[in-house]
């Protein structure tokens, strides 16, 4: 008989005994590498060892070195923690250990993946019939966008770049606005169109791409793929997506929206109105990991144009049980293919929070990150950008070494962890508030926190 309650009966201890602890826990690691290494490294296992020591060893040597994300005071990048239900459900995907590339390899990962697909088009307004894929991330739903939109405009111009690659096609012009996020250009990289094929898009003081610097380059024609954003990493903001969609269609070119934070405004009766006209995009890229407070990693992408979406990912094998009977193979909307059956917790996340619940959480974060940014602006920080998301932008004294030394001292004093950026030349304190937890006393210990480094800092 196989133990399994030993491990499993020590990863449930530790677990639920690191998930009591988030609220009070230091937000930061303790640990430094030298130390880790110490308590993880050593020669290579000769033999065996008894599975629940293991997970005990492993727990305790990473236990200093965690960076906890989950905390209602974690406000680093843009990570999100993980709800309840989700976070069982992805103990299960582990448990059930399904490949999920086929339907014949997983029904019920595929009809999971379905039914959560339609609901996720719903939720989003987006149009009846979009196709979905289930991936890591945002990174590879910007690729499998971008791979629909490669495939669909050479097509129109006679090429097929499934068959016939890039080398000779026409060329494709790929107009992005100026703060786009990296992961556009990674995608253009793996896509073989490189960062050249880009045209870099004049954006205003928010980033928002500026639709009369558009208008102006469409005019050239030709195959164009035009990249809008909803939700700039940095502050919140939103392309002005409807007119974007408009100009761009005019001139046939595909648009793709990067919404890996930012399309979840949808969700929200409030604050909807910032993704006016986002149904009318080709496709869009986004995470589940972010803001629906999903485990890493789950990220989504969507096409309104399934011949494209499928054109560019699907795959054919003889080895290969292929459903005949129109049921999902997701290898066909994926780029990977043995894959991790995401969808089982992102029907999770959906089913315990349903449509109020995902806007509460996005309400929520709005809210307290306008709080966090109203009560350092009344201590006389100054606050960059409009906060109309979840993103705020801080800067202090308006100086930039000074800036970056109260992130420092933030992030080593503990109550609370967030990074520093550079927004349009200036040093400047990111806050992103996308935890589902996160409530008032978070803030305002939070805020009470940065004040505090900041006199600190001040006076030395
Ligand atoms: C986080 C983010 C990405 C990348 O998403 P991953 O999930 O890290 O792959 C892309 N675009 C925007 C706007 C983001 O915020």
């Amino acid at each position: 008989m196989v133990d399994w309650d030993g491990p499993l009966g020590e990863a449930y201890e530790r677990a639920t005994t690191y998930l009591a602890g988030l609220p009070e826990r230091r937000v930061g690691p303790r640990a430094t590498a030298a130390e880790l290494r110490q308590a993880l490294g050593g020669e290579l296992p000769t033999g065996p060892s008894e599975p629940r020591d293991v997970i005990a060893h492993l727990a305790k040597g990473v236990e200093d070195g965690l960076l906890p994300s989950g905390s209602g005071r974690f406000f680093g990048f843009v990570f999100g923690g993980a709800t309840p239900a989700s976070l069982a459900a992805d103990w299960l995907t582990t448990t059930w250990d399904q490949n999920a590339g086929l339907y014949a390899a997983s029904p019920a990962a595929a009809v999971v993946e379905e039914v959560t697909a339609d609901w996720l088009v719903e939720l989003f307004g987006l149009p009846r019939g979009t196709s979905v894929g289930f991936v890591t991330g945002a990174q590879m739903a910007n690729f499998t966008g971008l791979a629909a939109a490669r495939h669909e405009v050479l097509r129109r111009v006679g090429w097929d770049v499934e068959r016939d690659g890039l080398i000779g096609a026409p060329p494709i012009r790929v107009l992005a606005g100026a703060e786009r996020h990296d992961t556009i250009d990674r995608a253009l990289r793996f896509l073989g169109l490189g960062t050249s094929s880009i045209v870099p898009i004049a954006v205003d003081d928010q980033g928002r791409m500026r639709a009369d610097a558009l208008h102006q380059a469409l005019q050239e024609g030709g195959p164009q793929i035009v990249c809008a954003q909803a939700g700039n990493v940095n502050t919140g903001a939103f392309d002005p997506v409807k007119t974007i969609c408009d100009l761009a269609h005019d001139k046939g070119a595909w648009v793709h929206v990067d919404g890996a934070f930012g399309i979840w405004a949808t969700v929200s009766p409030t604050l909807r109105s910032l993704v006016d006209g986002i149904d009318r995009a080709d496709s869009w890229a986004t995470d589940a990991h972010k803001w629906l407070n999903v485990p890493y990693d789950s990220g989504l992408v969507f096409c309104a144009h399934p011949e494209p979406h499928r054109a560019a990912m699907s795959i054919r094998a003889a080895y290969l049980i292929q459903d005949e009977n129109g049921e999902r193979d997701s290898l066909d909307y994926n780029p990977e293919f043995s894959r991790r059956a995401r969808g089982f917790a992102v029907y999770a996340a959906i089913r315990a929070l349903g449509r109020s619940g995902i806007a509460e959480i996005v309400d929520r974060c709005h809210a307290m990150a306008r709080r966090f940014a109203d009560t350092l602006a009344a201590n006389g920080v100054a606050v960059l950008n409009d906060v109309v998301l979840n993103q705020v932008l801080v800067r202090f004294d308006d100086d930039d070494e000074l800036t970056r030394r109260v992130v420092r001292a933030v992030q080593d004093e503990g109550t609370c962890w967030m990074s520093g950026t550079t927004w349009q030349g200036k040093a400047a304190m990111r806050i992103s508030v996308s935890n589902w937890t996160t409530d008032e006393s978070d803030i305002d210990r939070s805020a009470a926190a940065v004040l505090q480094c900041r006199d600190q800092v001040q006076r030395a």
